[in-house]
């Protein structure tokens, strides 16, 4: 099967054709590093590392290059370091360590290169000054300016008409502008912000123009795929696309556009003035990182998400089989060169996970059904393969299982499966009573039993 994906200039899916077959470009807008991440903010690179492994599988890991870049210079942060009286820098520093150990918490690979926008400062100088050369750009009060109206597909990515676009919040009109709607390529610092020396007087680019640069310095005039959170279309992504077309002689900034929806907490918008706002890394002290990825990938990426209790229970309850048909497989050798098609191929139909997910229910009870070696080897090799395709089942069962027990003093693993098989035949013998009361003596020594289809699994509670 093609890989097909969801265009968003198109409005469709397409199939997916990279330029260069041996070198597939991937760029995701990265994080802003002034504070923790949420979980909001963990969708975009849990979605693209989802589709990063799939580019990899297609066209071999040596032939995609994926960049998510670290914005490093931003009013946020500048407010940050006020408040702390941290300098940027740090600041800066401080965040994109937590971001990445909370991102391979999620078992997002790192990307191929994470460009910043403080080391891209001469490369973002000189797209400047290319577009103020060629007229798209004008200077104006110690501002360099994108002119909108030179440029004549400008608002086609996001499809807003001009009134629409000026009456959006995040366009700023301001004195200096020819047209409302004209963007900062470059700004003059205040006192005491960090700045760079140009042409123009000392002073730092926008947001947009950042993007735009580290794709050309590290990936070309033209890249695959672009993508990004769906409230990145419109401004930040049409003023990318804008900006670099123009500065490139017409070339297209990308060749797909792929945006993930969002995610909302208990059916409501994530916002700290409904202090509703969670933290990967708070919720990372309550759930297994393999969990929350489930729960992520769990809705199709172009939809809202409801992040609830209830997806993180049934998350790991999920999880929890996966691991628990592989530990029953424990000893047996996975077959070689079997793959999960059942999951590439939905993944290839525009990262459809849902559907991925499907497949690996079937694919746990296949493995609980397998009886011969020969499908116990394959059903096992399936699942392993899976997991790394939508990254998760990346423990070994028994490290998944142990859990909190690090101390060693509680009951061990087989203690515990002797105490559910003593159960089970409790059960079978309608002794309810003594079924009851094994249950709860695993209770009071933290261990949980969930009863389903294919068994009683358990697990130690933290
Ligand atoms: P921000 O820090 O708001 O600039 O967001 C960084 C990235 O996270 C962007 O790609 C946003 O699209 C994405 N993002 C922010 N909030 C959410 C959310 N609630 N759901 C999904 N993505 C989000
Ligand atoms: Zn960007």
């Amino acid at each position: 099967m093609t890989l097909k994906l969801h265009d968003t200039l198109a409005r469709k899916k397409r199939d997916f054709e990279p330029a260069d077959l041996e070198r597939v470009t991937l760029y995701v807008c990265g994080p802003t590093v002034y504070n923790n991440a949420h979980i909001g903010n963990a969708r975009p690179p849990v979605v693209f590392d989802t589709l990063f492994r799939l580019l990899r599988r297609i066209y071999g890991a040596d032939h995609v290059v994926y960049a998510r870049n670290i914005t490093d210079v931003d009013d946020k942060i500048i407010a940050a370091s006020e408040k702390t009286g941290k300098s940027c820098a740090e600041i800066a520093e401080i965040y994109t360590d937590i971001y990445r150990r909370d991102m391979r918490a999620l078992n997002v690979i790192d990307p191929s290169m994470e460009p910043t926008a403080t080391g891209h400062m001469p490369e973002m100088i000189g797209m400047i000054r290319q577009l103020k050369k060629s007229g798209f750009a004008y200077e104006s009060k110690k501002h360099v300016l994108f002119d909108i109206n030179k440029y004549e597909a400008y608002g086609k990515l996001s499809r807003r008409d001009r009134d629409a676009m000026v009456a959006g919040a995040r366009v700023e009109v301001a004195p200096y502008k020819r047209d409302p709607a004209d963007f900062v390529l470059w700004k003059p610092a205040k006192e005491g912000e960090p700045s760079w020396s140009s042409q123009w007087g000392d002073g730092r680019p926008g947001w947009h123009l950042e993007c735009s640069a580290m794709i050309e310095a590290n990936l070309g005039e033209t890249i695959d795929i672009h993508g990004g959170g769906a409230d990145l279309v419109f401004p930040h992504h049409e003023n990318e696309l804008a900006q670099s077309a123009c500065a490139h002689g017409g070339s297209p900034l990308a060749r797909y556009w792929m945006h993930n929806g969002f995610l909302n907490i208990e059916s409501e918008k994530m916002s700290k003035s409904l202090g509703n706002v969670m933290l990967v890394s708070d919720l990372l002290d309550e759930w297994p990182g393999e969990v929350m990825r489930w729960a992520l990938l769990s809705a199709h990426y172009r939809q809202p998400l409801d992040w609830t209790r209830d997806l993180l229970e049934q998350s790991r309850s999920s999880v929890d089989r996966a691991y628990q048909a592989l530990r029953k497989l424990e000893g047996v050798e996975p077959a070689a060169g079997v793959t999960a098609e059942g999951v590439t191929q939905a993944l290839e139909d525009d990262l459809n996970t849902p559907k991925a997910f499907a497949e690996v229910a079937r694919l746990i009870n296949a493995a609980n059904k397998a009886r011969t070696d020969a499908d116990k080897a394959e059903a096992k090799a399936r699942l392993i393969d899976a997991g790394d395709q939508l990254g998760i089942l990346q423990s070994a069962p028994e490290e998944w299982f142990k859990g909190a027990d690090d101390t060693g003093e509680g009951l061990s693993a087989e203690e515990i499966e002797a105490q559910i098989e003593a159960r089970k035949q409790a059960r079978a013998n309608r002794d309810f009573a003594e079924a009851d009361r094994i249950r709860d003596a695993l209770a009071d020594q933290g261990v949980v039993l969930e009863d389903g289809a294919d068994g009683t699994i358990w697990r130690r509670e933290a």
